[in-house]
């Protein structure tokens, strides 16, 4: 299908190029990590990523290694990020770090959203948007997570949950912040479950949040990368990857081990 057909207008060059979506490959290393490890894991990054080829690579680590992260990663063929950002400003907010604090450390990425921070800590629909929105009028982009949990898989109610999810940050921040952004579709009941969802299963909720953010913008959703997370290793991703909707991937555990970490990276180069 042309540009022109699916979006029922001749695009300007822009829009054309904004089609060509890049294939994404995140670490979250969660809560994990120490100096001595980090450092063996983010030099065997480093060098690995050498040879990747249409793909681009990050990491997210834990905010007291965004340092050593920079100091190893700077000129290197990957990026790093942060996990979570604060939704204030600098002031009394004991505990959070603001965007302007992962920008000083060169973040490029910040999740927001991540199951674990909706769920542990409570971060509701508004909160997370509130992040979304800060993380973008900073110049970060932030990697918005959505996703079901296996009840509301069963129920039927993943596009419900997704969709309400996805609408929280549109209504606060606009379709078109969404051309800044990243999504990771991460259904619950697949994080560090070792429970990956089928290809067939991820790409039919893929292809419904494109369609989703296409009812508000045709060319920001055709640009829009959309990553899978859940159970991620280098046994599953190519399968995952062929997928059209699916443009990369939001790796846990196995973006702890550098050998699966860039063999995932090297699967999503290949699918593109
Ligand atoms: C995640 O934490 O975002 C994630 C996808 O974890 P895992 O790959 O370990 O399931």
């Amino acid at each position: 299908m042309t540009l022109t057909a699916y979006t029922g207008k001749i695009l300007p060059i822009w829009a054309a190029e904004l089609v060509m979506r890049g294939r994404l490959v995140a670490g979250n290393w969660k809560s994990n990590g120490d100096l001595a490890s980090n450092q063996r894991l983010l030099e065997d990054v480093r060098a690995a990523a050498r040879d990747l080829r249409g793909v681009e690579c990050a990491v997210c680590v834990p905010y007291p290694y965004l340092f050593q992260s920079q100091q190893i990663l700077a000129g290197a063929a990957v990026v790093w990020g942060g996990q979570d950002v604060s939704q204030f400003g600098s002031g009394a907010f004991t505990g959070a770090v603001t965007a302007a604090m992962l920008l000083e450390f060169g973040c490029r990425y910040v999740i927001v959203g991540h199951s674990e921070r909706r769920s542990i800590f409570g971060e509701s629909d508004a909160v997370v948007a509130a992040k979304f929105d800060v993380a973008i009028k900073a110049g970060l982009t932030p990697i918005l997570c959505v996703g079901e949990t296996l009840r509301e898989r069963e129920e039927g109610v993943t596009e419900t949950v997704v969709g309400r999810q996805l609408d929280a940050v549109i209504g606060k921040t606009g379709v078109a912040a969404l051309v800044k952004a990243v999504i990771a579709y991460e259904p619950v009941w697949a994080i560090g479950t070792g429970r990956t969802a089928m290809p067939e299963q991820a790409q039919a909720v893929h292809a419904y949040v494109r369609s989703a953010v296409a009812a508000h913008d045709a060319v920001v959703a055709d640009g829009l990368r959309i990553l899978y997370g859940g159970s991620v290793k280098a046994a599953n991703a190519a399968q995952l990857f062929t997928m059209r909707d699916i443009d990369g991937g939001l790796i846990g555990g196995a973006s702890l081990v550098a050998d699966e970490f860039m063999a995932i990276c090297r699967a999503a180069g290949r699918g593109q």
